[in-house]
Protein backbone atom coordinates (compact mmCIF):
# COMPACT_ATOMS: atom_id res chain seq x y z
CA UNK A 1 0.00 0.00 0.00
CA UNK A 2 1.55 3.66 -0.79
CA UNK A 3 2.12 6.19 1.95
CA UNK A 4 -1.03 8.14 2.38
CA UNK A 5 -0.63 11.83 1.01
CA UNK A 6 -1.81 13.70 3.84
CA UNK A 7 -2.40 13.40 7.25
CA UNK A 8 -5.35 15.11 9.12
CA UNK A 9 -5.62 15.87 13.45
CA UNK A 10 -9.55 15.88 14.69
CA UNK A 11 -9.35 17.23 18.16
CA UNK A 12 -12.19 15.50 19.82
CA UNK A 13 -13.64 11.93 19.39
CA UNK A 14 -17.66 12.66 19.91
CA UNK A 15 -20.13 12.37 17.51
CA UNK A 16 -18.68 15.28 14.81
CA UNK A 17 -14.89 14.19 14.78
CA UNK A 18 -16.20 10.52 14.05
CA UNK A 19 -18.57 11.47 11.12
CA UNK A 20 -15.68 13.44 10.23
CA UNK A 21 -13.04 11.30 10.38
CA UNK A 22 -15.58 9.01 8.26
CA UNK A 23 -16.03 11.34 5.21
CA UNK A 24 -12.36 11.77 5.44
CA UNK A 25 -11.22 8.32 5.09
CA UNK A 26 -13.16 7.30 2.45
CA UNK A 27 -10.74 8.62 0.34
CA UNK A 28 -7.33 6.44 0.61
CA UNK A 29 -4.91 9.09 0.47
CA UNK A 30 -6.52 10.55 3.75
CA UNK A 31 -5.23 9.13 7.19
CA UNK A 32 -6.44 10.99 10.22
CA UNK A 33 -5.34 10.84 14.16
CA UNK A 34 -8.01 11.77 16.23
CA UNK A 35 -7.22 13.30 19.68
CA UNK A 36 -9.14 12.93 22.65
CA UNK A 37 -8.15 14.29 26.47
CA UNK A 38 -10.22 11.16 27.39
CA UNK A 39 -8.65 7.32 26.87
CA UNK A 40 -12.18 6.85 26.08
CA UNK A 41 -13.75 8.03 22.32
CA UNK A 42 -16.83 8.87 21.50
CA UNK A 43 -17.94 11.77 23.80
CA UNK A 44 -20.94 12.45 24.03
CA UNK A 45 -22.53 9.22 22.91
CA UNK A 46 -20.86 7.65 25.94
CA UNK A 47 -20.60 10.43 28.13
CA UNK A 48 -24.01 12.72 27.24
CA UNK A 49 -26.43 10.07 25.40
CA UNK A 50 -28.75 9.15 28.34
CA UNK A 51 -28.00 5.77 29.40
CA UNK A 52 -31.45 4.11 28.83
CA UNK A 53 -31.62 5.71 25.27
CA UNK A 54 -30.04 2.08 23.76
CA UNK A 55 -31.32 2.82 20.14
CA UNK A 56 -28.92 6.28 19.94
CA UNK A 57 -26.31 4.47 21.92
CA UNK A 58 -26.82 2.12 18.49
CA UNK A 59 -25.43 5.29 16.75
CA UNK A 60 -22.31 4.84 18.54
CA UNK A 61 -21.68 1.16 17.46
CA UNK A 62 -21.81 2.00 14.15
CA UNK A 63 -19.98 5.74 14.41
CA UNK A 64 -16.97 3.31 16.33
CA UNK A 65 -16.24 1.51 13.47
CA UNK A 66 -14.58 4.01 12.04
CA UNK A 67 -11.61 2.80 14.35
CA UNK A 68 -11.72 -0.61 12.11
CA UNK A 69 -10.14 1.54 9.01
CA UNK A 70 -6.28 1.30 9.59
CA UNK A 71 -5.92 4.96 7.99
CA UNK A 72 -7.62 6.04 11.67
CA UNK A 73 -5.55 6.25 14.64
CA UNK A 74 -7.04 6.99 18.56
CA UNK A 75 -4.69 9.48 20.29
CA UNK A 76 -6.14 9.27 23.90
CA UNK A 77 -4.93 11.86 27.14
CA UNK A 78 -3.84 14.13 24.91
CA UNK A 79 -5.16 17.64 25.84
CA UNK A 80 -4.44 20.12 23.44
CA UNK A 81 -2.96 23.42 26.07
CA UNK A 82 -1.48 20.90 28.29
CA UNK A 83 -0.01 18.14 26.12
CA UNK A 84 0.09 19.89 22.76
CA UNK A 85 -0.12 23.40 21.35
CA UNK A 86 -2.36 24.44 18.21
CA UNK A 87 1.49 25.23 16.36
CA UNK A 88 2.60 21.62 17.54
CA UNK A 89 -0.34 20.34 15.90
CA UNK A 90 -0.38 23.02 12.51
CA UNK A 91 3.24 21.70 12.32
CA UNK A 92 2.11 18.06 12.49
CA UNK A 93 -0.81 17.47 10.15
CA UNK A 94 -1.85 18.96 6.93
CA UNK A 95 -5.38 19.92 8.40
CA UNK A 96 -6.54 20.18 11.49
CA UNK A 97 -10.14 20.06 12.71
CA UNK A 98 -11.14 21.29 16.06
CA UNK A 99 -14.07 18.88 17.15
CA UNK A 100 -14.18 19.63 20.83
CA UNK A 101 -17.93 20.57 21.50
CA UNK A 102 -19.12 22.72 24.55
CA UNK A 103 -18.20 21.69 27.68
CA UNK A 104 -19.71 24.74 29.69
CA UNK A 105 -22.97 25.39 30.34
CA UNK A 106 -25.08 28.63 30.56
CA UNK A 107 -25.64 29.92 34.40
CA UNK A 108 -29.17 31.55 35.70
CA UNK A 109 -27.35 34.66 36.67
CA UNK A 110 -30.31 34.89 39.67
CA UNK A 111 -29.25 34.78 43.70
CA UNK A 112 -28.35 31.72 45.27
CA UNK A 113 -27.31 29.86 42.03
CA UNK A 114 -24.64 29.10 44.12
CA UNK A 115 -25.99 27.44 46.85
CA UNK A 116 -26.30 23.53 47.72
CA UNK A 117 -28.39 21.73 45.90
CA UNK A 118 -28.17 23.51 42.43
CA UNK A 119 -26.47 21.94 39.46
CA UNK A 120 -26.04 22.31 36.38
CA UNK A 121 -27.39 19.14 34.59
CA UNK A 122 -24.65 18.96 32.48
CA UNK A 123 -22.78 17.85 35.96
CA UNK A 124 -25.90 15.80 36.49
CA UNK A 125 -25.83 13.58 33.26
CA UNK A 126 -21.77 12.96 33.43
CA UNK A 127 -22.57 12.19 37.10
CA UNK A 128 -24.95 9.09 35.50
CA UNK A 129 -23.27 8.41 32.17
CA UNK A 130 -19.89 8.13 33.98
CA UNK A 131 -17.67 10.67 33.23
CA UNK A 132 -14.38 10.69 34.98
CA UNK A 133 -14.33 14.04 36.14
CA UNK A 134 -17.73 14.11 37.28
CA UNK A 135 -18.87 14.99 40.97
CA UNK A 136 -20.44 12.04 42.87
CA UNK A 137 -24.29 13.86 43.05
CA UNK A 138 -26.25 13.31 46.34
CA UNK A 139 -30.15 12.54 46.19
CA UNK A 140 -30.18 12.33 49.80
CA UNK A 141 -33.39 14.43 51.18
CA UNK A 142 -34.32 15.21 47.80
CA UNK A 143 -38.39 14.94 47.21
CA UNK A 144 -38.80 17.63 45.11
CA UNK A 145 -36.39 18.75 41.86
CA UNK A 146 -36.78 20.76 39.34
CA UNK A 147 -34.99 21.26 35.89
CA UNK A 148 -35.09 24.24 34.45
CA UNK A 149 -35.47 24.92 30.79
CA UNK A 150 -37.57 22.81 27.80
CA UNK A 151 -35.16 21.38 25.71
CA UNK A 152 -33.97 17.55 25.68
CA UNK A 153 -31.43 18.08 28.46
CA UNK A 154 -34.17 19.01 30.58
CA UNK A 155 -36.59 16.18 29.50
CA UNK A 156 -33.41 13.48 30.29
CA UNK A 157 -32.69 14.52 33.56
CA UNK A 158 -36.37 14.78 34.77
CA UNK A 159 -37.06 11.38 33.37
CA UNK A 160 -33.95 9.90 35.07
CA UNK A 161 -35.11 11.36 38.58
CA UNK A 162 -38.59 10.17 38.14
CA UNK A 163 -38.13 6.68 36.50
CA UNK A 164 -38.32 4.33 38.80
CA UNK A 165 -34.71 3.23 38.77
CA UNK A 166 -35.33 -0.70 38.56
CA UNK A 167 -35.93 0.22 34.90
CA UNK A 168 -32.25 1.76 34.96
CA UNK A 169 -30.79 -1.82 35.78
CA UNK A 170 -30.39 -2.57 32.21
CA UNK A 171 -28.36 0.46 31.23
CA UNK A 172 -24.08 0.91 31.98
CA UNK A 173 -24.74 2.98 34.65
CA UNK A 174 -22.04 2.81 37.30
CA UNK A 175 -23.33 0.80 40.28
CA UNK A 176 -22.58 3.94 42.80
CA UNK A 177 -25.14 5.91 40.66
CA UNK A 178 -27.87 2.90 40.27
CA UNK A 179 -27.46 2.83 44.17
CA UNK A 180 -27.69 6.73 44.67
CA UNK A 181 -30.88 6.53 42.33
CA UNK A 182 -32.38 3.52 44.23
CA UNK A 183 -31.81 5.61 47.31
CA UNK A 184 -33.59 8.60 46.27
CA UNK A 185 -37.45 9.24 47.13
CA UNK A 186 -38.52 11.87 44.70
CA UNK A 187 -42.17 12.20 44.58
CA UNK A 188 -41.94 15.43 42.77
CA UNK A 189 -40.54 16.92 39.87
CA UNK A 190 -40.67 20.24 38.17
CA UNK A 191 -39.66 21.38 34.29
CA UNK A 192 -39.67 25.09 33.83
CA UNK A 193 -40.34 27.05 30.74
CA UNK A 194 -39.80 30.87 30.41
CA UNK A 195 -42.13 30.62 27.36
CA UNK A 196 -44.99 28.24 26.17
CA UNK A 197 -45.30 24.94 25.38
CA UNK A 198 -45.37 26.01 21.77
CA UNK A 199 -41.96 27.68 21.62
CA UNK A 200 -40.58 24.44 23.86
CA UNK A 201 -37.27 23.07 21.90
CA UNK A 202 -37.68 19.27 22.99
CA UNK A 203 -38.31 16.82 20.26
CA UNK A 204 -41.65 14.93 20.40
CA UNK A 205 -40.24 11.74 20.75
CA UNK A 206 -38.15 12.58 23.94
CA UNK A 207 -41.07 14.55 25.64
CA UNK A 208 -43.92 11.24 24.77
CA UNK A 209 -41.39 8.89 26.35
CA UNK A 210 -41.07 11.56 29.70
CA UNK A 211 -44.93 11.70 29.62
CA UNK A 212 -45.14 8.17 29.52
CA UNK A 213 -43.15 7.13 32.05
CA UNK A 214 -44.61 4.09 34.21
CA UNK A 215 -45.71 5.59 37.59
CA UNK A 216 -45.53 9.32 36.66
CA UNK A 217 -48.84 11.56 36.70
CA UNK A 218 -48.15 14.24 34.75
CA UNK A 219 -49.91 18.02 34.79
CA UNK A 220 -49.34 21.22 33.33
CA UNK A 221 -50.52 24.77 34.33
CA UNK A 222 -53.80 24.74 32.88
CA UNK A 223 -52.61 28.99 31.43
CA UNK A 224 -49.89 27.80 29.44
CA UNK A 225 -52.22 26.73 26.73
CA UNK A 226 -54.07 29.93 26.89
CA UNK A 227 -52.37 31.54 23.41
CA UNK A 228 -51.69 28.26 21.59
CA UNK A 229 -53.01 27.81 18.09
CA UNK A 230 -52.56 24.78 16.91
CA UNK A 231 -53.03 25.97 13.29
CA UNK A 232 -50.27 28.59 13.14
CA UNK A 233 -47.60 25.34 14.53
CA UNK A 234 -45.16 23.87 12.56
CA UNK A 235 -45.53 19.86 12.62
CA UNK A 236 -42.82 19.38 15.71
CA UNK A 237 -44.32 21.97 18.16
CA UNK A 238 -48.39 20.67 17.26
CA UNK A 239 -47.13 17.56 18.17
CA UNK A 240 -45.42 18.98 21.63
CA UNK A 241 -48.32 20.66 22.35
CA UNK A 242 -51.05 17.59 21.88
CA UNK A 243 -48.61 15.32 23.91
CA UNK A 244 -49.05 17.54 26.54
CA UNK A 245 -52.24 18.09 26.58
CA UNK A 246 -53.09 14.37 27.06
CA UNK A 247 -50.50 13.47 29.55
CA UNK A 248 -52.09 16.31 31.57
CA UNK A 249 -55.90 15.10 30.64
CA UNK A 250 -54.53 11.11 31.48
CA UNK A 251 -55.56 10.12 34.84
CA UNK A 252 -52.46 7.89 36.55
CA UNK A 253 -53.81 5.86 39.80
CA UNK A 254 -51.55 6.05 42.77
CA UNK A 255 -48.37 7.92 40.87
CA UNK A 256 -44.95 7.19 42.48
CA UNK A 257 -44.07 10.44 41.00
CA UNK A 258 -45.97 13.46 40.05
CA UNK A 259 -44.30 15.71 36.94
CA UNK A 260 -45.23 18.97 36.58
CA UNK A 261 -44.51 21.09 33.80
CA UNK A 262 -44.57 24.71 34.52
CA UNK A 263 -44.88 27.47 31.42
CA UNK A 264 -44.41 31.15 31.38
CA UNK A 265 -42.24 31.19 34.49
CA UNK A 266 -38.67 32.11 35.20
CA UNK A 267 -36.68 31.41 37.90
CA UNK A 268 -35.56 34.66 39.98
CA UNK A 269 -33.84 33.06 43.07
CA UNK A 270 -33.11 30.60 44.16
CA UNK A 271 -33.36 30.37 48.57
CA UNK A 272 -31.93 29.05 51.24
CA UNK A 273 -28.41 26.97 51.45
CA UNK A 274 -28.86 24.39 50.77
CA UNK A 275 -31.79 24.96 48.55
CA UNK A 276 -35.72 24.28 49.81
CA UNK A 277 -37.56 26.94 47.62
CA UNK A 278 -37.47 28.13 43.83
CA UNK A 279 -38.97 31.70 43.62
CA UNK A 280 -40.35 32.30 39.70
CA UNK A 281 -42.03 35.12 38.45
CA UNK A 282 -44.84 34.41 35.73
CA UNK A 283 -43.68 35.80 31.98
CA UNK A 284 -44.85 36.90 28.78
CA UNK A 285 -43.57 38.37 25.63
CA UNK A 286 -42.90 42.04 25.10
CA UNK A 287 -43.70 43.37 21.61
CA UNK A 288 -40.10 42.38 20.15
CA UNK A 289 -41.16 39.13 20.87
CA UNK A 290 -38.57 39.38 24.25
CA UNK A 291 -39.36 36.82 27.99
CA UNK A 292 -40.25 39.68 30.34
CA UNK A 293 -41.26 39.48 33.91
CA UNK A 294 -44.68 40.21 34.48
CA UNK A 295 -43.60 41.50 37.96
CA UNK A 296 -46.19 38.46 39.76
CA UNK A 297 -44.31 35.51 41.71
CA UNK A 298 -45.02 32.08 43.54
CA UNK A 299 -42.18 29.67 45.20
CA UNK A 300 -42.20 26.21 44.86
CA UNK A 301 -40.58 23.62 47.53
CA UNK A 302 -37.50 22.22 46.35
CA UNK A 303 -34.06 20.69 47.42
CA UNK A 304 -32.55 20.53 44.15
CA UNK A 305 -32.15 22.48 40.87
CA UNK A 306 -30.91 21.45 37.55
CA UNK A 307 -30.55 24.51 35.31
CA UNK A 308 -30.47 22.87 31.71
CA UNK A 309 -30.82 26.11 29.88
CA UNK A 310 -27.72 25.02 27.51
CA UNK A 311 -24.56 24.10 26.99
CA UNK A 312 -21.65 27.03 25.60
CA UNK A 313 -18.41 25.96 23.91
CA UNK A 314 -14.84 27.39 25.80
CA UNK A 315 -11.96 28.53 23.84
CA UNK A 316 -9.35 26.59 22.89
CA UNK A 317 -6.00 27.86 23.73
CA UNK A 318 -4.45 29.97 21.06
CA UNK A 319 -7.13 29.13 18.37
CA UNK A 320 -9.32 32.24 17.56
CA UNK A 321 -12.72 32.10 19.64
CA UNK A 322 -16.04 34.60 19.40
CA UNK A 323 -16.89 34.98 23.27
CA UNK A 324 -20.15 36.52 22.09
CA UNK A 325 -21.36 33.44 19.94
CA UNK A 326 -19.00 30.80 22.03
CA UNK A 327 -17.83 29.25 18.90
CA UNK A 328 -14.88 29.17 16.98
CA UNK A 329 -15.66 31.91 13.68
CA UNK A 330 -15.64 29.88 10.56
CA UNK A 331 -16.96 29.97 7.21
CA UNK A 332 -18.40 26.60 6.25
CA UNK A 333 -16.08 25.08 8.42
CA UNK A 334 -12.83 26.80 7.65
CA UNK A 335 -11.66 28.24 10.91
CA UNK A 336 -11.55 32.43 10.80
CA UNK A 337 -8.76 34.40 12.11
CA UNK A 338 -10.18 38.28 12.11
CA UNK A 339 -12.20 37.59 9.76
CA UNK A 340 -9.98 36.09 7.30
CA UNK A 341 -8.91 32.45 6.36
CA UNK A 342 -6.60 30.65 8.67
CA UNK A 343 -5.24 27.65 6.31
CA UNK A 344 -5.44 24.39 6.99
CA UNK A 345 -7.49 25.03 10.16
CA UNK A 346 -11.20 23.91 10.51
CA UNK A 347 -13.94 23.47 12.63
CA UNK A 348 -17.25 21.07 13.36
CA UNK A 349 -19.61 20.22 15.43
CA UNK A 350 -21.18 22.30 18.59
CA UNK A 351 -18.11 24.77 18.79
CA UNK A 352 -18.67 25.50 14.74
CA UNK A 353 -22.41 25.97 15.03
CA UNK A 354 -22.98 26.24 18.71
CA UNK A 355 -24.75 23.62 21.47
CA UNK A 356 -27.53 23.11 18.80
CA UNK A 357 -29.14 19.91 17.27
CA UNK A 358 -29.14 16.17 17.86
CA UNK A 359 -26.58 13.78 17.05
CA UNK A 360 -27.12 13.46 13.39
CA UNK A 361 -27.29 17.13 12.76
CA UNK A 362 -23.51 16.32 12.98
CA UNK A 363 -23.67 14.34 9.66
CA UNK A 364 -24.38 16.80 7.32
CA UNK A 365 -22.24 19.26 9.52
CA UNK A 366 -19.08 17.03 9.12
CA UNK A 367 -19.80 16.68 5.13
CA UNK A 368 -19.82 20.81 4.97
CA UNK A 369 -16.44 20.83 6.54
CA UNK A 370 -15.05 17.51 5.34
CA UNK A 371 -15.49 18.96 1.77
CA UNK A 372 -13.72 22.30 2.34
CA UNK A 373 -10.71 20.15 4.02
CA UNK A 374 -10.51 18.23 0.73
CA UNK A 375 -10.75 20.89 -1.93
CA UNK A 376 -7.93 23.21 0.51
CA UNK A 377 -5.79 19.92 0.10
CA UNK A 378 -5.85 18.88 -3.25
CA UNK A 379 -5.45 22.90 -3.41
CA UNK A 380 -2.34 23.29 -1.21
CA UNK A 381 -0.85 19.42 -1.15
CA UNK A 382 0.66 18.21 1.86
CA UNK A 383 2.96 20.07 4.63
CA UNK A 384 6.55 19.86 3.00
CA UNK A 385 7.85 20.19 6.34
CA UNK A 386 5.74 18.14 8.61
CA UNK A 387 6.51 17.26 11.83
CA UNK A 388 6.27 14.17 13.63
CA UNK A 389 4.17 15.41 16.66
CA UNK A 390 3.97 11.96 17.31
CA UNK A 391 8.17 11.75 18.34
CA UNK A 392 7.81 14.65 19.58
CA UNK A 393 6.00 13.63 22.63
CA UNK A 394 7.70 10.17 23.20
CA UNK A 395 10.73 12.42 23.46
CA UNK A 396 8.79 14.39 26.33
CA UNK A 397 7.90 10.89 27.40
CA UNK A 398 4.08 11.33 26.61
CA UNK A 399 2.74 8.25 25.03
CA UNK A 400 -0.78 8.78 24.16
CA UNK A 401 -3.10 6.18 24.74
CA UNK A 402 -4.40 3.83 22.30
CA UNK A 403 -7.75 1.98 21.01
CA UNK A 404 -6.36 -1.12 22.13
CA UNK A 405 -6.06 0.63 25.64
CA UNK A 406 -9.51 1.60 24.87
CA UNK A 407 -10.54 -2.25 23.85
CA UNK A 408 -8.93 -3.09 27.47
CA UNK A 409 -10.89 -0.60 29.20
CA UNK A 410 -14.31 -1.96 27.58
CA UNK A 411 -13.40 -5.40 28.16
CA UNK A 412 -13.39 -5.04 31.66
CA UNK A 413 -16.51 -2.53 31.38
CA UNK A 414 -17.79 -5.71 29.74
CA UNK A 415 -16.94 -7.99 32.71
CA UNK A 416 -18.07 -5.89 35.43
CA UNK A 417 -21.31 -5.54 33.45
CA UNK A 418 -21.38 -9.86 33.69
CA UNK A 419 -20.79 -9.80 37.13
CA UNK A 420 -24.44 -7.84 37.80
CA UNK A 421 -26.06 -9.62 34.67
CA UNK A 422 -25.63 -6.82 32.75
CA UNK A 423 -23.89 -5.97 29.06
CA UNK A 424 -21.79 -3.45 30.14
CA UNK A 425 -21.31 -1.32 33.17
CA UNK A 426 -18.96 2.13 32.91
CA UNK A 427 -16.24 2.26 34.86
CA UNK A 428 -16.09 5.88 36.36
CA UNK A 429 -12.96 6.00 38.71
CA UNK A 430 -10.12 7.69 37.08
CA UNK A 431 -7.44 5.72 38.90
CA UNK A 432 -9.30 2.02 37.22
CA UNK A 433 -9.09 3.91 33.70
CA UNK A 434 -5.27 4.51 34.12
CA UNK A 435 -5.21 1.05 35.42
CA UNK A 436 -6.28 -0.39 32.69
CA UNK A 437 -4.32 1.69 30.56
CA UNK A 438 -1.45 1.12 32.25
CA UNK A 439 -1.61 -2.76 31.77
CA UNK A 440 -0.80 -2.44 28.05
CA UNK A 441 2.47 -0.42 27.98
CA UNK A 442 5.56 -0.46 29.81
CA UNK A 443 6.51 3.27 29.88
CA UNK A 444 3.24 4.38 31.64
CA UNK A 445 0.90 7.06 30.75
CA UNK A 446 -0.23 10.65 30.64
CA UNK A 447 -1.73 11.84 33.93
CA UNK A 448 -4.38 13.38 33.89
CA UNK A 449 -4.68 16.95 34.69
P1 LIG B 1 -31.98 23.76 24.21
O1 LIG B 1 -32.75 22.85 23.35
O2 LIG B 1 -31.39 24.98 23.61
O3 LIG B 1 -32.93 24.16 25.44
C1 LIG B 1 -32.57 25.13 26.37
C2 LIG B 1 -33.80 25.57 27.13
O4 LIG B 1 -33.38 26.47 28.16
C3 LIG B 1 -34.82 26.34 26.29
O5 LIG B 1 -36.10 25.96 26.73
C4 LIG B 1 -34.54 27.81 26.65
O6 LIG B 1 -35.66 28.63 26.54
C5 LIG B 1 -34.18 27.66 28.10
N1 LIG B 1 -33.42 28.77 28.62
C6 LIG B 1 -32.30 29.35 28.10
N2 LIG B 1 -31.86 30.33 28.90
C7 LIG B 1 -32.73 30.40 29.94
C8 LIG B 1 -32.81 31.21 31.09
N3 LIG B 1 -31.90 32.16 31.35
N4 LIG B 1 -33.83 31.01 31.96
C9 LIG B 1 -34.75 30.04 31.73
N5 LIG B 1 -34.72 29.24 30.65
C10 LIG B 1 -33.72 29.41 29.77
O7 LIG B 1 -30.73 23.05 24.89
P2 LIG B 1 -30.49 21.64 25.60
O8 LIG B 1 -31.71 21.06 26.20
O9 LIG B 1 -29.29 21.91 26.45
O10 LIG B 1 -30.04 20.70 24.40
C11 LIG B 1 -28.91 21.01 23.59
C12 LIG B 1 -28.99 20.23 22.28
O11 LIG B 1 -28.77 18.85 22.53
C13 LIG B 1 -30.36 20.36 21.64
O12 LIG B 1 -30.21 20.48 20.25
C14 LIG B 1 -31.02 19.04 21.99
O13 LIG B 1 -32.01 18.63 21.09
C15 LIG B 1 -29.82 18.09 21.98
N6 LIG B 1 -30.12 16.92 22.82
C16 LIG B 1 -30.77 15.89 22.22
C17 LIG B 1 -31.13 14.79 22.96
C18 LIG B 1 -31.89 13.67 22.28
O14 LIG B 1 -32.00 13.66 21.08
N7 LIG B 1 -32.39 12.74 23.02
C19 LIG B 1 -30.84 14.71 24.31
C20 LIG B 1 -30.19 15.80 24.92
C21 LIG B 1 -29.82 16.90 24.15
P3 LIG B 1 -35.84 29.64 25.29
O15 LIG B 1 -36.24 28.76 24.16
O16 LIG B 1 -36.87 30.57 25.76
O17 LIG B 1 -34.48 30.28 25.07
Amino acid sequence: MPEPRYRVAIVGAGPSGLFAAQFLTAHDDVEVDIFDRLPTPYGLLRYGVAPDHTSIKAVANALARVFDNPAVRFLGMVSLGRDVTRDQLLAGYDAVIYAVGASEDLRLRVPGEDAMGSRSAREFVAWYSGHPDAEPQSLDGVTHAAAIGVGNVAVDVARILAKEPLALDVTDMPEDVLAELRRARLTDVWVVGRRGPQHASFTTTELRELCRTPGVAVSVNPEAFDDVDDDALDRRTRANVAVLREASATEVADPRVRLHFVFWRRPIELRGDPVRELALERTALDADGRVVGTGETEAIDVELVLRAIGYRAVRLPGVPFDETLGVIPSERGRVLADGTVAPREYVVGWIKRGPIGVIGTNKSDARETVDQVLTDLAELGPRPDRVDLLGTLAARGRAPSTFDDWRRIEAAEANRGASHQRERMKIEAWHELLDLVQAGRPGGPIPPS
